[in-house]
């Protein structure tokens, strides 16, 4: 599931191919994904041109200069496509460019979701009105981490997902995070972005699998194996899900 770093690599990975570019075929080829696709989507989006990607918690925004702002999530398997050529049965989104780049929006569980809103996405958006500061931002620090928690008796595990807290962090980088307790989480969110850059050197492939790391985690999915401390990671469950960590380091 694409959690935060690879929804940053997929903007970083997107914007060369749109910044700057005016799309001049946008097509939908079903109706939905998690929910309808905007029913004027194309209308609005054909045409325009395109002035900024950003993201924000585990969302992309493709700006346009009409001030619309395309508000994608890639929900459990999306990824967007960027080879080209003509679509698949799970590519339900397309934007060409006026370069002749065909972008497709690729999602066969189609949880994902494609929202668009006009005028600042970061005041209208629902979604985007309660988060909590970016994992990555000044505004988050342990300062801010402290006084968020302070009087919170849950789990730290869900304070760190939730979403108000801090906005964009899921199950897993929560689990290695903890793990590396010792540093503060914006250093293990840092270092999977900088390991995105070997995902972007695949990102022409025939395979085209934009915004996926190599799962090299340090805990997660790792029951029953070292951990670098040489003490033996287990897998309990939390809320539902599975959290894995080692009981020697991590107190
Ligand atoms: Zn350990």
């Amino acid at each position: 599931m694409p959690e935060l770093p690879e929804v940053e690599t997929t903007v970083r990975g997107l914007a060369p191919f749109l910044e700057g570019q005016r799309l001049v075929t946008v097509s939908t080829f079903r109706p939905d994904l998690r929910r309808p696709f905007p029913a004027d989507l194309a209308q609005r989006l054909t045409g325009a041109t395109v002035t900024h990607l950003a993201r924000r918690a585990k969302y992309g925004i493709v700006s346009t200069d009409r001030d619309d702002h395309m508000i994608f999530h890639l929900g459990m398997s999306g990824r967007w496509r960027t080879e080209g050529g003509e679509a698949g049965k799970h590519d339900h989104l397309l934007l060409e460019t006026g370069a002749g780049h065909r972008l497709f929006l690729h999602d066969p569980r189609r949880f994902g979701s494609v929202d668009l809103v006009n005028g600042d996405p970061l005041a209208i958006f629902p979604a985007f009105v309660t988060l909590g500061p970016e994992p990555l931002s000044d505004d988050f620090d342990a300062a801010y981490l402290a006084s968020a928690l302070a009087g919170r008796r849950a789990p730290i595990k869900a304070m760190l997902l939730d979403q108000t807290i801090v906005a964009g962090l899921g199950n897993i980088y929560v689990c290695e995070a903890l793990n590396m307790a010792r540093i503060a989480p914006t250093r293990v969110l840092a270092a999977a972005i900088a390991a995105g850059g070997s995902t972007l050197r695949d990102f022409l492939s025939p395979e085209g699998d934009l915004g996926y790391f190599a799962k090299d985690w340090r805990v997660y999915g790792r029951e029953g194996e070292r951990c670098e401390c040489g003490g033996t990671i287990v897998r309990i469950v939390q809320s539902g899900r599975s959290t894995f960590y080692c009981p020697k380091c991590q107190r």
